[in-house]
């Protein structure tokens, strides 16, 4: 592609919500464009590297047994009242929904279970049509509550979504670690380096979900792992807390005034002799399912944190919210900031981290504005409520396998895979005929990739400070070709007869032919950052070009006969196992 040609601009500056590097970096290099809030136009050159993702994803699909078809975007109502997410998606407000001329409602499909689980119930009748793997690569809509760092998180991208149909775990299980190790080759071949973590099943729970991240700064995930190899997303992560000191034999029950002292800090320094571990922090929520809400009350060590995930997941919760003022007025009876199990309100449902179980004699707050109790012990000054493990892991907690600190990181999440069991096929009624001649439920999983993500993850992943740093298979060409003076006929003799036998030899160039300055022409080509570098400039009177990597420092220069098999030589190693 000759560049005077190509529609491909960069900028000097990047867009002012450019907040990660990848966003920065993309939109001055001109592969990205921004039609709206999380709705980016693809220019060709971004277009060519998401093809190549895209053909690296149908490859290892089609390898691992898998079938391309292709669904509707629009997906109509019913399918969703079906499986039961029509009400909680809206309500999530996550649903692009509308209504159609007939006044039908309908959705922008923000992913296609319900789509996949009645197509193939409706085509298939006998276990002997089983298993499948059926996959898309397709447009995704999702009204993201905050789209943000470019194609990231945007709320119209491009995912791999497929989903496998098994008549049962044992087939089921066999297709995820089908997907596991394709997920793995897709990854590689993409150049980028992953972490498998173990991920949130949700609230089905059971069975297995891992999710494949590119570890990065700027990654929304929070990760952590430990040498040993145990690695989770922070939502699903167990860790061994460190101990808290132990309370002793049971004592009478104290109230005291803690004038406007309401935190744990608060307390600690208002009553020094008792650390945090040796209070109970009552976290007051408000529980949503379907229309349903539900006052809870949540009980955990002082110096440890809720992770909200684990507990939604244990109350199949739709959602959870911070109890605010108001709801903690009539939990509690007192003003915010005193909450604690002793004399809560009728009805507010209380469960307690499985760390406060064995705890005596622990700081808690008195459900009395201003004031906390000391030494409440659990069944003698209030039920012993059920326990649970709902604490957040943290990093420098004990490795749950290992017991060595676990490290943090954080991660970009570019694909997931995850047992779904038969949770949309029982609520859908899609059924097949077993070899025993009952009617049973399709077991399935999904499996999803990030397509246009994985675009940006890879510039998050390789970049430096003068532009991206393109893994060989996704750049969007090969090689960039620069003739430095236009005007200059020994460097237009070299550069044309470079730039046509790169082309016959299949080799994807983009040629910088314009009549800008040397200058502007290296600038340019770091930002791009397409592997390959040949510069007819100085040299080429000699009959000779400057050869250099993107990712590396040094320079060559080779005879223009010779450039073209070493170029083809340089990207054959670079590609391997791209072939
Ligand atoms: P996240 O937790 O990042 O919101 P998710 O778990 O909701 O993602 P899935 O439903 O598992 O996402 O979708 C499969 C894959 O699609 C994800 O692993 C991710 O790579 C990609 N993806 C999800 N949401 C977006 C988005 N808003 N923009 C771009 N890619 C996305
Ligand atoms: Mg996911």
């Amino acid at each position: 592609m000759r560049m005077s040609r190509a529609f491909l601009a960069t900028l000097r500056d990047a867009p002012a919500d450019a907040e990660a590097q990848s966003h920065v970096l993309l939109a001055r290099s001109g592969l990205l464009s921004k039609l709206g809030a999380g709705l980016y136009a693809y220019p060709p050159a971004l277009w060519r590297t998401i093809r190549k993702i895209s053909d690296i994803v149908r490859a290892e699909l089609d390898r691992a047994g898998a079938e391309e078809l292709m669904l509707p975007i629009v997906q109509p109502r019913e399918l969703w009242d079906a499986s039961g997410r029509w009400s909680r998606y809206v309500a999530d407000g996550i649903l692009f929904h509308f209504r159609d001329r007939k006044e039908a409602e309908l959705c922008l499909g923000p992913t296609h279970e319900e789509v996949i689980t009645r197509l193939v119930s409706e085509k298939v009748h006998t276990y002997r049509q089983l298993p499948l793997n059926l996959y898309q690569i397709q447009t995704k809509m999702r009204d993201e509550i905050r789209p943000r760092f470019g194609l990231m998180r945007a709320r119209e991208f491009l995912m791999k979504d497929a989903y496998s149909f098994d008549v049962d775990d044992a087939g089921l299980d066999v297709a995820y670690a089908k997907m596991d190790e394709a997920y793995r080759r897709i990854f590689d071949r993409c150049g980028l380096r992953i972490m498998v973590v173990e991920a949130d099943p949700g609230a089905i729970g059971g069975g297995g979900s891992q999710e494949f991240m590119v570890v990065a700064d700027t990654g929304e995930d929070a990760l952590l792992h430990c040498a040993c190899g145990y690695a989770a997303n922070a939502e699903k992560a167990d860790s061994v807390p460190a101990g808290a000191p132990s309370g002793g034999e049971p004592r009478p029950l104290r109230r005291e005034a803690t004038p406007n002292v309401r935190t744990v800090e608060q307390l600690h320094e208002f009553f020094p002799d008792v650390l945090p571990g040796r209070m109970v922090k009552t976290v007051l929520y408000t529980a949503v399912r379907g229309e349903e809400e539900e006052d809870l009350a949540v009980l955990i060590r002082g110096d440890l944190p809720i992770n909200e995930v684990k507990l939604a997941n244990h109350l199949g919760a739709d959602a959870l919210q911070l109890a605010d003022d108001d709801a903690v007025r009539r939990m509690t009876g007192a003003e915010p900031g005193f909450a604690g199990p002793v004399g809560l309100a009728q009805g507010v449902r209380l469960l307690a981290d499985l760390t406060t179980r064995d705890m005596t004699n622990v700081l808690c707050g008195a459900n009395d504005t201003d004031v906390h109790c000391l030494d409440v012990n659990a069944g003698r000054d209030f039920p012993e409520p059920p326990t649970v493990d709902l604490r957040l892991a943290q990093a420098g907690e004990g490795c749950p396998r290992c017991g060595k600190p676990l490290d943090a990181s954080r991660g970009i999440e570019v694909g997931h895979i995850f047992k779904l069991g038969t949770k949309y096929s029982v609520a859908m009624d899609a059924t097949f005929t077993a070899e025993d001649g009952t009617q049973r439920p399709f077991v399935m999983g999904c499996y999803g990739i990030g397509v246009s993500r994985i675009a940006a993850a890879a510039v998050e992943q390789s970049h430096d400070d003068a532009g991206i740093v393109w893994p060989a298979a996704l750049a969007p060409w090969h090689v960039h070709l620069l003739q430095l003076n236009r005007k200059d006929e020994a460097q237009t003799g070299v550069a044309e007869r470079l730039y046509h036998e790169l082309v016959a030899a299949g080799v994807e160039v983009l040629f910088d032919d314009r009549s800008a300055s040397a200058g502007i022409k290296f600038k340019d080509a770091d930002l791009i950052g397409l592997p390959f570098r040949l510069v007819a400039g100085r040299t080429a009177k000699d009959g000779r070009v400057e050869l250099s990597a993107r990712c590396g420092t040094e320079r060559e220069t080779v005879a223009v006969e010779e450039a073209v098999a070493r170029v083809r030589r340089l990207l054959k190693e670079a590609l391997a196992g791209n072939a």
